[in-house]
């Protein structure tokens, strides 16, 4: 039996890749040209990291993570996210304290999940992350790179951002309580993930997508009543900025997203356009994470987009992308003439930066190669024989609207694709 890939895990085909590439090269130009830059961190890490990072009575540590022993025995795991790793790595070489940092990350992330339309076990995410920055003005820039991101893709009317506020761990502790006394006497009515969050992590049923618990929530406390006056402020001049930006969104005060670590401002970039897995942006504040990864307390905000669900909306809308295409396809009459070929590809190549090239490299009948050549897609023939080697030039046949030959040195083929 042939093996196949592990279920949830894609293999993405050459043709679909264009539009991540165009996607992928898109999100770094755009978030470079705000200063931030890149860090790369391993696949794998120990699982004490995501177990502190992201919270023991998450989804992602009870039962996403991919887990396996060490030869010594130690768990590692593969990443689920970034967040964590980012700030181990940016802690073990001493960039945190003291400093204003902004750091951006991409890469497969692993979760064990029930795979489906935009939601797969192992998915790529572009996360950004910004320290140093204890005011609403870290969120503020973050909000508007992301949307200077989805305005690049032409995405943004798509899109409908939604923000909370959570306040400061101490507000969180109370409004738990809160919730918690709440929920308790109703706690058959709920589903069973919110059972079991009830006690381990109750601002997660906030979250939950089943029907009857989001009937019961409606009557359940609000954050907002629970919250100091200076997370209100932080709140009310974030939501100015934008305002300010003419960016628009919508307050959600059931927003808490999945992860522990999140203080003041959490947001949600989504779409009606992907079914259920709507959300392509996620992110907020996490001021108490560096401590608690064992760092100074170094105020922190960041967000992660998930970039199949970028492409997938991308193609749902019918955004554009370059196609890379082939500009040149060369074929020989004999092998006896491939170094010549190989020579004449490798100068176009230098000449003519970003052009594609391609060799034909094995030999066979010239017509059978001048058909592979026109089914490239290329939009030129380079044909090189016993005449073109002697004369020192190659023949060149346009393939595509008029199909001409000519024959040309080196000089004037260049000129001729410029
Ligand atoms: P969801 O509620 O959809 O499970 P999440 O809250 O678990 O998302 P985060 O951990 O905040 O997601 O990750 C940020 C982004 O990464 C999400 O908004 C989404 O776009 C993407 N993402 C998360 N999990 C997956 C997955 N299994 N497959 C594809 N993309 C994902
Ligand atoms: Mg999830």
């Amino acid at each position: 039996m042939n093996i196949q890939s592990i279920r949830g895990m894609r293999d993405l085909l050459p043709n679909e890749l264009q539009r991540w590439h165009h996607i992928e090269r898109t999100l770094i130009d755009v978030t470079q040209s705000f200063g931030f830059r890149e860090l790369r961190f391993p696949l794998l890490e120990f699982t004490t990291l995501f177990a502190r990072g992201v919270g023991e009575s998450t989804d992602i540590i009870e039962k996403e993570m991919y887990s396996l022993a060490d030869r010594d025995g130690e768990s590692l795991s593969l990443r689920p996210e970034g967040t964590a790793s980012c700030i181990r790595a940016a802690l073990q070489h001493g960039l945190l304290h003291n400093q204003i940092q902004n750091f951006w990350y991409r890469g497969p992330m692993f979760r064990y999940e029930r795979p489906q339309k935009g939601r797969y076990r192992q998915f790529e995410q572009f996360g950004v992350e910004s320290f140093g920055v204890p005011s609403f003005a870290a969120e503020a820039e973050l909000i508007q790179l992301s949307a200077a991101v989805f305005d690049a893709l032409g995405m943004r009317d798509a899109l409908r951002l939604e923000i909370n506020t959570l306040g400061t761990l101490e507000n969180r502790r109370v409004y738990r309580q809160a919730l918690v006394d709440f929920l308790t006497p109703h706690r058959d009515e709920l589903d069973e993930d919110s059972k079991r969050r009830l006690d381990s992590n109750p601002l997660r049923i906030l979250d939950s997508k089943n029907e009857k618990t989001r009937v019961l929530l409606e009557n359940a406390p609000g954050f907002t009543d629970y919250l100091e006056e200076s997370a209100v402020e932080h709140f009310e001049s974030f939501k100015q900025v934008l305002q300010s930006l003419g960016i628009q969104f919508e307050v959600n005060p059931k927003l808490v997203r999945g992860l522990d670590y999140y203080t003041h401002t959490v947001f949600e970039w989504m779409t009606d356009q992907l079914g259920a897995q709507g959300t392509v942006c996620a992110g907020g504040r996490y001021d108490g994470l560096v401590e608690q990864l064992g760092g100074k307390a170094t105020p922190g905000a960041g967000y992660a987009m998930g970039i199949d669900r970028l492409v997938l909306l991308h193609e749902t809308l019918g955004g554009e992308f370059p196609l890379e295409s082939i500009d040149v396809y060369c074929i020989t009459m004999d092998e006896a003439y491939l170094s010549y070929a190989f020579d004449w590809c490798a100068r176009l190549r230098q000449a003519l930066p970003g052009r594609t090239i391609v060799l034909h490299k094995s030999a066979g009948k010239f017509q059978k190669q001048l058909k592979r050549a026109d089914k490239s897609g290329a939009k030129m023939a380079l044909l090189i024989g016993e005449q073109e080697v002697a004369s020192n030039t190659a023949t060149i046949k346009w393939l595509r609207e008029e199909k001409t030959q000519q024959t040309l040195d080196f000089a004037a083929l260049c000129k001729s694709l410029s």
